[in-house]
């Protein structure tokens, strides 16, 4: 299982290669960039994603509060 979890696909050729390779051993292709690459957009999803969640969160509790003091007039 954790030789698995250490493979990842050559964005390239798609071939399974090491986690963090920065040549694919199949096609020989650079992969240091499109690591950079998808790591800054794994961590600007993870922010929107938390964001969102947040944002949601704040609207629900302020509709809650909002109705609160509606009904309690
Ligand atoms: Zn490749």
């Amino acid at each position: 299982m954790s030789v698995a979890k250490q493979l990842q696909k050559c964005p390239f050729c798609l071939e399974p290669i090491m986690a963090g390779a920065t040549r694919c051993k199949h096609c020989q292709a650079d992969l240091s960039e499109a690591g950079k690459t998808k790591t800054r957009l794994a961590k600007y999803r993870t922010f929107r994603v938390g964001f969102l969640s947040g944002l949601m969160f704040s609207l629900v509790l302020a509709l809650l509060l909002y109705a609160h003091f509606v009904w309690n007039q």
